[in-house]
């Protein structure tokens, strides 16, 4: 991707704020839309993080913490299957960075993201003890999520992971839902399955895809989800679906925290079984050993990533977008969409996303619903409209 001065644009350089942590290179199951294998260099590194790395990791975490005064540092245990690293290991870990927050001042929530096949009452009691939040990947009901979430001997997963996520919601623990949506059923579909289990914050995400493929339409689906939301949080709020939340707080202005939505930086920093340090992870989507750098934190500070070319490149993709999207009027709530779906073979991420219609569409909808919603309230305390305000009304 060419950036020129006029296309480049400024964010304002901060340390590194997150970590994803893989402590697993392998997984459990089967699924067919997985990202992290479609990437055969992950078969090079170690199933699992050993106490080596674990104590540089330690290391590292502490002195970057400290190096920049940090007052929260969340840290992302991911895999592959995280939990087949051991719930010995992720109690050692948290109490560790335990220790680092008494030492520091610096807060570091813990969060796992899972395919919950594994979850018994030891992991339980660990996530509730060491106040781990946990993202559990699950894709709504049996027949959707069974589809593509199989065990290598090609039954479903949906049994094991229902059962899990249930036990979680019955517990002192944060829990949020990872569905990936399948256009080809409704949204509707998902929410009365969650509603079901009693999980009342969930994302339904986006498909996976780079520029060279051609995905089905998703802009029918997320406006039907789009309803969902807004009548399930009408009066009080009783459900958030992250995408939509994060869509509606780009769309008016506020800064998303998901990384997919909004335009902003994407400065996430991934390290390895190995310890070895790569660019986002998703972006392995592009292909084999596309992620790698030569940065490990055994010779590297954290923060060292920043002066990785692929890590550079990757980033500085994320905020210069394509001519087509500078000129959009989504810019700042779209942000060109989702980096990994911005990649072609042919340009790299100079490109609109391979959603950029379905995205305008969803993105318009949802502002000319908002519009009839949303209200200012002027100085004699009358309320306003949000078009006759924009029409100086
Ligand atoms: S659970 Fe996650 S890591 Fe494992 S196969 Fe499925 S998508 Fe891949
Ligand atoms: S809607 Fe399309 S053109 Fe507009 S910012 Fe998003 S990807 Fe770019």
């Amino acid at each position: 991707m060419s950036v020129d001065a006029s296309n480049s644009v400024a964010f304002q350089e901060q340390p590194i704020t997150q970590l994803l942590v893989k402590v697993a290179a392998r997984c459990n199951i089967d699924c067919s839309y997985c990202y992290w294998f479609r990437d055969a260099a992950v078969y090079d590194k170690p199933k699992l993080m050993s106490a080596e790395v674990l104590q540089q990791l330690l290391l590292r975490l502490e002195q970057h913490v400290a190096r920049y005064s940090l007052v929260d540092f969340p840290v992302i245990l991911h895999g592959g299957e995280p939990l087949l690293w051991g719930v010995d290991n992720f109690h050692r870990f948290a109490e560790a960075c335990e220790g680092v927050t008494s030492r520091t001042g610096c807060e570091i929530p813990i969060a796992v993201t899972t395919n919950g096949v594994l979850i018994d009452d030891q992991w339980l009691d660990c996530f509730e003890a060491r106040n781990i939040s946990v993202a559990i990947s699950i894709d709504g009901p049996a027949h959707i999520h069974d589809a593509h979430r199989k065990t290598f001997q090609g039954t479903g997963t949906h049994a094991a992971v229902e059962r899990a996520a249930r036990m979680l919601v019955s517990r002192d623990i944060g829990v949020i839902a990872l569905a990936v949506c399948n256009p080809a059923y409704t949204p509707q579909e998902y929410a009365d399955f969650f509603a079901a289990c009693g999980i009342a914050n969930y994302d339904i995400m986006i498909p996976d895809a780079t520029v060279d493929e051609k995905p089905s339409s998703i802009a029918p689906f997320y406006n039907g989800l789009f309803d969902l939301w807004l009548e399930a949080n009408r009066t009080t709020p009783t459900s958030n679906v992250r995408i939509i939340s994060d869509m509606v707080a780009a769309l008016i202005g506020n800064n998303a925290p998901t990384e997919g939505v909004g335009h902003k930086p994407v400065e996430l920093c991934t390290v390895m079984t190995d310890g070895t340090v790569e660019a986002h992870d998703v972006l392995r989507i592009a292909g084999d050993g596309f992620t790698n750098t030569r940065f490990n934190i055994f010779d590297h500070a954290i923060d060292d990533v920043r002066n990785e070319p692929r890590w550079k490149a990757a980033r500085d993709a994320s905020v210069n977008l394509c001519e087509k999207c500078r000129q959009c009027k989504f810019m700042n709530a779209c942000g060109g969409g989702y980096l990994p779906h911005r990649f072609s073979r042919k340009n790299g991420f100079d490109n609109p996303s391979v959603y950029c219609d379905d995205l305008y569409s969803m993105f318009e909808n949802m502002q000319s619903v908002l519009e009839r919603h949303l209200y200012v309230r002027k100085q004699d305390g009358e309320r306003i409209g949000v078009r006759s305000a924009a029409a100086g009304g």
